[in-house]
């Protein structure tokens, strides 16, 4: 039966033409080459369903990134719906600066049951690129205060991405994205990457005994005493193309930590709530950071939330008597919004009472064998998976693994032929990129492959 309610094609044609207009006018997309953009015209997200976006035509897409890495039950989630809507009755915001809110204690507290023991405290923001922020002033100041003066300097991984304010590009090393801000940076230690299949060291991974995480501790062991903290997303790096780490390197990073006194940071903004298999991707390893960053999914997808939790040992350097100026001086006017926090507890809840976690390993599983084909493909040089985030990486030549040129956008171009089958995707220049939400079934998990694969064989047929 027809919706006598709906708009015709004509007139859904027509909003659809005036708010592209008015899209090309206005805004300015992040990370988007405007030039290509104003030339093309845009997919406009109306709506959407589970795990399906709505465009203004009406069509319907796979969300193959959930929605940039955050979305994790889907979308319109009657539960996290009615958790903001309850929360709204309420209050819509009120700050954590000097008051404390119903919505933020209750998340803080469902949050602390999800995270690995030791991490009981926590400081909310609103971003990825805040939690960082927060992580290194906060290491920072944690060392003044006991006294570590000397502890100024901070160690990262190349490749690593960690958001894209001042603080967190300097941390960041990810040349496309930060070099030409060099000169607003504060000095940090890149480490070698972790990048198997284009490893930094020129070495084998059967025969390597992990070298690069021997680079890292040269790194520490070479500055004594003047390191405030390593700083890494453990288990993938997700931003410079889905670089999954060797078993047992985020245990080695911690190791290492202990060894020179330094803070480890975990930066856990992609990898968290789900994403790699375990709620954080540190438990797959064992280890528990002193600090851990988290944004995107703690809403489940909802509302700009983040949070950096830390130790009680971190947290009670800074107690002090008011006149000694230990006080943590930080602080974004909507940290802990309680709409945002309202969502995140459904959404942590819905994790834990629907046991989301536990019926992981069968979609992975799933999303795997679907993905199979893709590792014979000859313009696929590796597919590289941990959990549910997984990256693709394109080449020109699988013998030589040549890189196929910036200019080609051959990623971008595979996303295009997606979003004509059906799903929508967003690469990292020649990786394609797939991060389902975890809600995703095993039948839709297959499909998505399958308009992956799709996409790339026709797309590198032709380039
Ligand atoms: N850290 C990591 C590991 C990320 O992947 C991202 C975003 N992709 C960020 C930080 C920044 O998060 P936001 O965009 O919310 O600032």
């Amino acid at each position: 039966m027809t919706d006598p309610t709906a708009p015709s094609d004509a007139a859904r044609a027509a909003r659809h033409r005036r708010l592209c207009e008015a899209d090309h006018r206005h805004l300015w997309h992040p990370f988007t080459q405007m030039q290509d953009w104003l030339a093309e015209e845009p997919l406009i997200v109306d709506a959407a369903d589970g795990v399906h976006l709505v465009d203004t035509l009406g069509n319907r897409y796979l969300d193959g990134v959930s929605s940039l890495w955050c979305n994790v039950h889907g979308h319109r989630v009657r539960a996290i719906d009615d958790a903001v809507r309850a929360q709204l009755e309420r209050v819509a915001h009120s700050t954590l600066l000097g008051l404390a809110s119903t919505a933020s204690i209750e998340c803080a507290e469902e949050l602390v049951r999800h995270l690995p023991a030791g991490l009981t405290r926590v400081f909310f923001s609103d971003a990825g690129a805040t939690a960082v922020e927060i992580a290194i002033k906060m290491a920072f100041q944690h060392h003044q205060l006991r006294g570590d003066t000397a502890r100024t300097e901070f160690v990262a991984l190349r490749g690593g991405y960690h958001g894209d304010t001042i603080g967190s590009v300097s941390i960041g090393g990810i040349d496309l994205f930060h070099r030409i801000f060099k000169p607003l940076l504060f000095d940090v230690h890149h480490a070698p990457q972790p990048y198997c299949y284009r490893c930094p060291l020129a070495k084998e991974p059967s025969s390597c005994a992990m070298a690069c995480a021997d680079a890292v501790e040269e790194v520490l062991a070479a500055r004594p005493g003047k390191i405030a903290a390593l700083v890494l997303e453990p288990v993938m790096q997700g931003a410079d193309g889905m670089i999954a780490q060797p078993p047992g390197y985020v245990r080695r990073m911690r190791e290492i930590c202990d060894r020179h006194g330094a803070l480890l940071v975990c930066d856990e903004v992609a990898t968290g709530f789900g994403r790699t298999g375990t709620t954080f991707a540190v438990e797959q390893e064992g280890v528990v950071p002193d600090i851990l960053t988290m944004a995107k999914g703690i809403t489940g997808g909802y509302l700009p939330l983040a949070a950096t939790v830390t130790t009680e040992r971190v947290f009670e350097s800074f107690l002090g008597p008011y006149a000694e100026k230990k006080t943590f001086f930080h602080g974004h006017t909507y940290a802990g919004n309680p709409l945002a926090c309202a969502a995140a507890t459904a959404s942590m809840r819905l994790l834990r009472e629907e046991r989301v976690i536990d019926g992981l390993p069968a979609k992975i599983a799933a999303l795997s064998r679907a993905l199979e084909p893709a590792r014979r493909m000859v313009h696929v040089g590796e597919v590289r998976q941990r959990g549910l985030m997984v990256g693709i990486e394109l080449v020109r030549d699988r013998a030589t693994r040549e890189e196929y040129d910036y200019a080609l956008r051959a990623g971008h171009q595979v996303a295009q032929e997606a979003r004509r089958l059906g799903a929508v995707l967003r690469p990292l220049g020649n990786v394609v990129v797939l991060m389902p939400p975890l809600a995703m079934t095993e039948g839709e998990l297959g499909a998505l492959a399958a308009i992956a694969l799709a996409g790339i064989e026709k797309v590198t047929a032709r380039i």
